[in-house]
């Protein structure tokens, strides 16, 4: 029987100590979202209703699929300029005609929540970081409130994405994990999952990790979030390693509402480094 490690619960002390913080209602955090994709709609509806919730201002731009780059890029420099603006928030995917790393490359480093900025992501992997991405920063979380130890543990990561997997390795690097990462190409996976003591899985493939791959009393980390037959699915196969590793995350409710909760406490950070700040 496995501890369940419950997102929910602490994205709501997360979010309780937010909305403690004196300058809350000062910070302002806009998203743009392009095009009408459902599940891009509900993840920035979650992200402001989240922002409502701890008193942080959010500014949702909904443009049509169809904008031009250009249209795209005159709002972000409108909003990189804006005094009042804490963090920009592009909602990927893209529709297919933009390119998402020029856009993302003209949000200003001190407002890129989401570490998307050549800069950012430089400082964090130097061992410098303004902030590290949501997700990776919320797992993080997520361990250290279990208090589940990270020096020294084989912490094996599959995916290797510039939102999720680079990162995560990144800071369990820095977390003094001994790291491996694992993709799509990695040959007997098998191989490398059952050696790790913690499995932090962000490939996007539903089911993919069942109990044969995980080693008895591994700490387990559901990143997928995948709709299959209209229900939100994970990477692993919750029932079957459940019974025999010591900790694993339910999806939903495990590492999706940290996400959301660590997006607010990056713009915080960022709100308190760009302002001068003391926090
Ligand atoms: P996310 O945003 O959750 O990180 P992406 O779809 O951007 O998801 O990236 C998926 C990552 O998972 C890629 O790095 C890919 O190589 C890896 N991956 C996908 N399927 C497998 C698989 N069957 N085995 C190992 N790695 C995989």
């Amino acid at each position: 029987m496995a501890i369940i490690l419950d997102g929910k619960t602490i994205a709501k002390k997360l979010e309780a100590e937010l909305a403690a913080y004196s300058r809350i209602r000062e910070i302002r955090l806009d998203v743009i979202l392009v095009g009408d994709n459902l599940a891009s709609a509900t993840y920035v509806r979650n992200k402001h209703r989240a922002a409502e919730r701890v008193g942080m201002q959010s500014v949702i731009h909904t443009l049509p699929v169809h904008t031009k780059s250009e249209e795209i890029e005159q709002l972000i420099e409108e909003l990189n300029s804006n005094e009042e603006v804490d963090g920009i928030l592009l909602q990927l995917p893209l529709p297919e005609q933009l390119n998402s790393e020029k856009l993302l490359d003209s949000i200003h480093p001190m407002k890129d929540v989401d570490v998307f900025h050549p800069e950012n992501a430089g400082l964090a992997y130097l061992g410098r970081p303004r902030i590290w991405p949501c997700t990776p920063s919320g797992i993080l979380r997520l361990l250290h409130e279990h208090e589940i130890d990270i020096v020294g543990k084989h912490a094996v990561v599959v995916g290797r994405s510039n939102i999720v997997g680079k990162p995560m390795a990144a800071l369990l690097q820095h977390a003094n994990a001994t790291v491996t990462v694992c993709h799509r190409m990695t040959k007997r996976l098998q191989d490398f999952t059952r050696q790790a003591d913690i499995l932090v899985v962000a490939a996007g493939s539903p089911g993919l990790i069942g109990k044969d791959d995980i080693k008895p009393g591994a700490v387990v980390i559901d990143v997928g979030s995948e709709f299959v037959n209209g229900k939100l699915t994970g990477d692993v196969r919750f029932a079957e390693v459940e019974p025999i590793a010591s900790a694993i995350t339910p999806v939903p409710g495990g590492v999706g509402p940290l996400t959301i909760a660590s997006l607010l406490s990056n713009t915080v950070r960022l709100a308190s480094l760009r302002r001068g700040w003391a926090n």
